[in-house]
C-alpha cells in the first residue's frame, strides 16, 4: 500500500496524534496489507540552490519522516529533487539534505528515492545518477536510503523494458545492486522510450506494453518486491484500480 500522509501540493503540515496512529494500526491488521509506503509531497525540493525553497523543503521533509514513524510505515517513497543551477551540485545538497532529516529523524522508516523521468533539472533519471545520490547522503546514514523503480519513468528516461529487459535490470545489477530495490511502481507510459515525459498509462495499454508487464510479474528477482499502481483512476478509481491489479495478478497466474 501507498498513500499520502499530507495533502501533497499544499505545504500545511500535520501531525498524526496517537489516537490516529492507533486507530490506523488496527485497521491495517485487519487488512492483507504487508507492506506499507508513504510518498511525501510533490512540492519538496530538497536539491534547490535556493536556501530559503531548500529549509522549507526540508521541515517538510522531516514531518514526512515523522508521520511515517508516528503511523508504523516501512517506506517513506521521495523524488529527488531539481538542480536548478548545476547538476553535481544539486546531488550534493540533496544528499546532504537527506542525511540531516535522517539524522533528526531516528527510526526504521527506510527512504526510498524514486527513479525519475529526467525532465527539465530532475535529478535521478539513470542509475548512475541515482547511485551518486545515495553517495551523497552521509555513511552512517546511508543503509537506510534504497531505490523505488517506476517503469514508467525509468521507461521514459531511456530505460528500454520493452525490447532490452535483461540489459535494463544488469545495468540496475551492477550500477546500484538489486539489494537497493526495495518497491516498484508499475505504470505503462502515455509517452514512448526515451521521451523524458512523465505520464502514466493503464497497465497494457501504453509503450510499454502487455508482454513486458508480464515479464516484470514473473520476474523471480523481483517476486519479493512490493510493488503499487499509480495508474490512471478514468470515472471510477476503485474500479479501475481493481481492474489493472486484477490485470497483473493474471500475467502470473497464467505464466506456463
Ligand atoms: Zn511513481
Amino acid at each position: 500500500m501507498q498513500m499520502f500522509s499530507k495533502m501533497a501540493n499544499r505545504w500545511a503540515e500535520r501531525l498524526c496524534e496517537d489516537e490516529e496512529c492507533r486507530a490506523f494500526a488496527a485497521a491495517l491488521t485487519a487488512t492483507d496489507v504487508r507492506a506499507t509506503a508513504a510518498h511525501d509531497s510533490y512540492l519538496i525540493n530538497l536539491a534547490s540552490p535556493d536556501p530559503v525553497l531548500r529549509a522549507r523543503s526540508l521541515a517538510s521533509f522531516e514531518s514526512e519522516l515523522r508521520r511515517c514513524e508516528a503511523l508504523g510505515l516501512e517506506y517513506l517513497v521521495s523524488h529527488p529533487g531539481n538542480f536548478m543551477d548545476d547538476r553535481a551540485s544539486g546531488i550534493a545538497r540533496n544528499g546532504e539534505a537527506i542525511g540531516i532529516a535522517l539524522e533528526r529523524v531516528p527510526g526504521r522508516v527506510v527512504l526510498l528515492m524514486e527513479m525519475t523521468a529526467g525532465s527539465g533539472t530532475a535529478i535521478g533519471s539513470s542509475f548512475e545518477e541515482m547511485a551518486a545520490l545515495i553517495e551523497a547522503v552521509p555513511a552512517p546514514h546511508r543503509d537506510r536510503v534504497a531505490v523505488c523503480v517506476d517503469t514508467a519513468h525509468v521507461f521514459a528516461a531511456g530505460y528500454d523494458l520493452v525490447d532490452d529487459y535483461e540489459g535494463v535490470w544488469a545495468r540496475f545489477a551492477d550500477t546500484l545492486g538489486m539489494h537497493r530495490l526495495r518497491l516498484m511502481h508499475l505504470n505503462d507510459s502515455k509517452t514512448p522510450l526515451g521521451s523524458r515525459r512523465d505520464r502514466h498509462e493503464l497497465i497494457a495499454e501504453g509503450a510499454i506494453g502487455e508482454r513486458a508487464f508480464r515479464r516484470l510479474m514473473t520476474d523471480e528477482r523481483l517476486e519479493r518486491i512490493p510493488k503499487v499502481i499509480e495508474t490512471p483512476k478514468l470515472d471510477d478509481a476503485e474500479t479501475t484500480d481493481r481492474r489493472m491489479l486484477e490485470r497483473l495478478r493474471s500475467y502470473v497466474s497464467s505464466a506456463p
